[in-house]
């Protein structure tokens, strides 16, 4: 069994790993260990039924050396604030890896959403945001989606942070929907920048669109959007889940009709269209712990954190995997698949995609400029494939894996500008 570490510990080990191959002061290295603050908070809801029930929620600013801290606010019943200060650290790293001028924080609400109406959901969002209210702010902290948070979720936030205010602050949440000051391509974010450094990378691994298999854990907002890319790209979507379960065909899934269907049914099944007829054969069903070990190309681990550790690492048949989860991939797991010569391309650089549009819709909001879709989608291209190259040169340069180089090439930038602040080199000298 793999020791029981807190998620948290398990991050810091990414650091640890990181800083070997970077010349970055102590003080810095010190600063980097601790969030910046954290905040727990209760969340009183009154239910459809008249009943009153009380929620966690937690917001966490790691790190905003770089910028004001950004990430995400997750509703799901694994929430604790252990998780979210881990999700708020590997913001840090993110937004840094990337180049955006963002500090990380994450927030999280321990809830079933799906148990609750939607009213009840609306007024728990509106509690949130009355509770970090002061934790929070378009140059302080700023919230987005994340897991099973909508656009309309965070149009409620914006809505209820502008009421407190008396100012409309569209500035203070991203991902908001596009009438709310929303950007275009915020929606699709995540799944496109993952499929920018999938090409960047696919050449280099020698990879060919046309042959390689690929096996989709999570069809979220990133998994559903991710697999029709790569299917439209003539990859061959062999296997995509949910929590609940999943399908597997070797010969490829037709990945619009799944999702029709499962849209329409609320559950995954292999359906094979010619026309306006659809069948379902073929697909054989399977379980989210055998899609983890299929023998597949590229694995895309999207759902949660640890679903391969070092229990089932050894088991893992794909040749690549891209986390586009946060953290679906342990410490002691990554060491196995590093020893096994199977390549981690890591969260911070592949779902980075998702906080740059975020990045993009702040600046439209603050400059009360709308871009086209075109230049979304130009901008992001830009710079995921320019920082992938990079993180790139830096595993080649250090022979180091691919995740270390993405925290290398973070913490050059973290390092440079928590030095620029002084350290002790410059108050003793
Ligand atoms: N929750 C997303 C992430 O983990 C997006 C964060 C954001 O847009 O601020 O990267």
């Amino acid at each position: 069994m793999e020791t029981q570490k807190t998620l948290f510990a398990d991050a810091m080990t990414r650091l640890d790993d990181a800083l070997e191959h970077v010349d970055i002061s102590a003080d810095a290295i010190e600063r980097l260990k601790f969030p910046k603050s954290s905040l727990s908070v209760s969340l009183p809801v009154r239910m459809d039924d008249g009943s009153l029930q009380v929620f966690q929620g937690f917001r966490v600013r790691y790190d905003d050396t770089r910028g004001p801290t950004k990430g995400g606010v997750r509703f799901h019943p694994g929430v604790n604030l252990d998780e979210v200060q881990s999700l708020a650290f590997w913001m840090t790293f993110k937004c840094a890896a990337l180049n955006i001028p963002f500090g990380g924080g994450k927030g999280g609400i321990t809830v079933d959403p799906k148990a609750l109406s939607k009213l009840e959901l609306e007024r728990l969002s509106r509690a949130y945001i009355d509770a970090i209210a002061d934790f929070i702010g378009p140059d302080v902290d700023i919230p987005a989606p994340d897991v099973y948070t909508t656009p309309t979720i965070m149009g409620w936030m914006m809505d209820q942070y502008s009421i407190i205010r008396r100012q409309q602050c569209p500035a203070v949440v991203t991902g908001k929907p596009i009438a709310l000051g929303g950007s275009l391509g915020r929606d699709t974010a995540t799944a496109t920048g993952a499929f920018y450094t999938i090409e960047a990378l696919a050449p280099k691994f020698g990879l060919d669109r046309g042959a390689a298999t690929v096996a989709i854990q999570g069809v979220g907002n990133a998994g559903s959007v991710l697999a029709r890319l790569l299917f439209e790209a003539g990859y061959r979507v062999v296997a995509v889940s949910d929590s609940k379960g999943g399908v597997y065909d070797p010969k490829g899934l037709d990945i619009p009709a799944v999702q029709n269907f499962r849209e329409r049914n609320r559950r995954i099944e292999a359906v094979y269209c010619e026309g306006t007829v659809c069948n379902t054969v073929g697909g054989q069903t399977i379980g989210n712990d055998e899609l983890l070990t299929l023998d597949v190309d590229i694995l895309i681990p999207a759902a949660l954190e640890n679903q391969i550790v070092a229990e089932n690492a050894d088991r893992v048949r794909a040749k690549y995997i891209f986390e586009v989860a946060n953290g679906p991939v342990s410490a002691a797991a990554d060491r196995r698949l590093n020893a096994r010569g199977i390549p981690v391309v890591p969260d911070i650089l592949v779902n980075a995609g998702g906080v740059t549009v975020s990045y993009f819709e702040w600046l439209q909001n603050r400059s009360g400029l709308y871009w086209s879709l075109e230049d979304v989608d130009r901008r992001l291209k830009q710079n995921a494939i320019a920082e992938t190259e990079k993180i790139w040169q830096v595993a080649r340069e250090r022979n180091i894996p691919l995740r270390t180089s993405a925290y290398v090439h973070a913490l050059r930038r973290l390092g440079e500008a928590l030095e620029a602040k002084g350290t002790r080199h410059y108050f003793a000298s």
